[in-house]
């Protein structure tokens, strides 16, 4: 039996939102699944949300729950029907429905985007598909003239690559959607376009203030997250390379470059890092995905990551638990020739770290099955998966639920929630029986175990060998 190891994301639309697809996707391999708050409403969401718990009552592993806030982002309005832009078209873009007279008039959510921009800006749509020019400041908005067409669609991404917008990086909106995500128990908020570590900790100040337990994941998704990356690693929990806007917002050239150094310097600080967006993209429309797409999703397994995340292939697409399917075809693949193995130059600057690595390093000699790691915080499973042993599965024990949800972003790592008790031994037990009878491991495997001992009355950290 074979454990993957990188962790796979869903984000959950109108094609996957019933209790009946969740169910297909975790059977398909979701660990994740993503709420995307730049679309549908608390309503609806809390509905999905509902449901996955409700899957979860009698799922044999649990999906966790990432709510993915909107962010200072500009999107198009509603448009009655799409419409087709050719190159060289003149085009109004307005905050509303002030203009009368065209038909075809782009809306946009944000209104001091028409007083930031000025003639000679370029304004692109849908993640770079349509470019457009500022040719003149009108009285209802702008004028542009289409430079690259396409068919402009309801509530699309609007970028502007290189000029700063006055919006906070955390919006109204956003509190309003963490609260919520908080209210309900999610796991990860993922912090769309943050520009720096001090939008991290605004939202943590913002977790820890409603005693909350989610995980901060940072987005990466522009020029000035780009040049903030190391000090928004140190302070997140976790890491998105999101693709989608960064291929906009910087030349596209410089994405794989990025992506590369992000989760590399992740490695390095012991962080967790997601890949995300256009992974299988082709697979929305079509039932497989194109030669690119494979190498694409094959390199993220060579990097190592954490986890790789599917957006419109699983939120919208036709194939949604073939896509799902797919990505756990080529990871598991990948994952049994080897990374790259930048872990190994983590250096925690604590006792728990240099045990965790003492831990690994022992199991890669061994080549033990498994690496079995009891923690109360997630402390010590994060350390231990942060080294990403090379054989072994991590399979984690937690006495608290949501510790348990948490460690399904961790690279190869397979939590449990047992009561612990104050015999260590006994704890041990719990967990061997538990192995032995959900047969998720041969009689006979290697385990290397990182947990408390008793030496006399003092209890002491250990790392043992044994055998199940
Ligand atoms: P982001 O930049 O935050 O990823 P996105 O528009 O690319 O925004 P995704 O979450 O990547 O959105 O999902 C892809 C597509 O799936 C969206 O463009 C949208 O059409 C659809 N979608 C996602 N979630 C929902 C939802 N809850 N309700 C309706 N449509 C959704
Ligand atoms: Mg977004
Ligand atoms: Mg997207």
């Amino acid at each position: 039996m074979t454990y993957r190891k990188t962790k796979i994301i869903c984000t959950i639309g109108p094609a996957t939102n019933t209790l009946e697809k969740i169910r297909a996707l975790a059977e398909a391999g979701m660990n994740i699944a993503r709420i995307n708050m730049s679309h549908g409403d608390h309503k609806t969401h809390h509905e999905v949300i509902q449901r996955i718990k409700t899957y979860n009552k009698t799922a044999t592993m649990p999906v966790a729950i990432l709510l993915d806030t909107q962010g200072p982002e500009i999107r198009t309005g509603d448009v009655m029907e799409n419409f087709t832009l050719h190159v060289g078209d003149v085009i109004e873009i307005t905050a509303g429905s002030e203009n009368p007279e065209s038909k075809s008039v782009i809306t946009v959510n944000y209104r001091e985007m028409l007083r930031d921009l000025k003639p000679g800006d370029r304004i692109t749509l849908d993640n770079g598909l349509i470019n457009l020019d500022v040719i003149e400041k009108t009285d209802f908005g702008l004028r542009c003239r289409v430079v690259d067409g396409g068919v402009v669609k309801s509530r699309r991404h609007i970028n502007l690559p290189g000029i700063r917008v006055n919006l906070p990086s955390i919006t109204a909106k956003d509190v309003q959607d963490i609260m919520f995500g908080l209210e309900h128990d999610v796991d990860f908020i993922a912090l769309s376009f943050v520009r720096s570590a001090a939008d991290v900790e605004e939202c943590k100040r913002m977790i820890e203030r409603y005693k909350g337990h989610a995980q901060v994941i940072a987005k990466i998704e522009d020029s000035q997250a780009v040049q903030n990356y190391k000090e928004i690693i140190a302070a997140a929990h976790g890491v998105m390379v999101a693709r989608g806007d960064l291929g906009v917002e910087v030349p596209i050239e410089e994405l794989p470059i990025i992506q590369r150094r992000v989760i590399k310097e992740c490695a390095f600080q012991g962080k967790k890092v997601i890949v995300a967006t256009h992974l299988l993209e082709s697979m929305i429309e079509n039932p497989i995905p194109t030669r690119a797409e494979v190498t694409d999703v094959a390199n993220a397994a060579y990097e190592e990551v954490d986890a790789t995340m599917l957006s419109g292939e699983t939120a919208t697409g036709k194939f949604p638990v073939k896509a799902v399917e797919t990505l756990d075809k080529i990871l598991r693949r990948i994952e049994r020739t080897g990374g790259i193995g930048w872990s190994r130059q983590f250096k925690a600057n604590d006792v728990k770290g240099a045990f965790a690595q003492a831990a690994v390093e022992l199991a890669d000699q061994m080549r033990a099955e498994a690496i079995v790691v009891f923690t109360r915080r997630g402390l010590t499973a994060d350390f231990v998966t942060a080294y990403h042993p090379r054989y072994s599965t991590v399979f984690a024990f937690t006495n608290m639920s949501q510790v348990r949800r948490k460690l399904l972003l961790n690279r190869a790592c397979y939590p449990y929630r047992i009561d612990f008790s104050n015999d260590p031994e006994r704890t041990i037990k719990t967990a061997f029986e538990l192995l032995r009878k959900k047969k998720l491991l041969p009689p006979g495997s290697k385990i290397v175990i990182v947990s408390d001992i008793l030496a006399g009355e003092e209890r002491v950290e250990s790392i043992q060998v044994r055998t199940l």
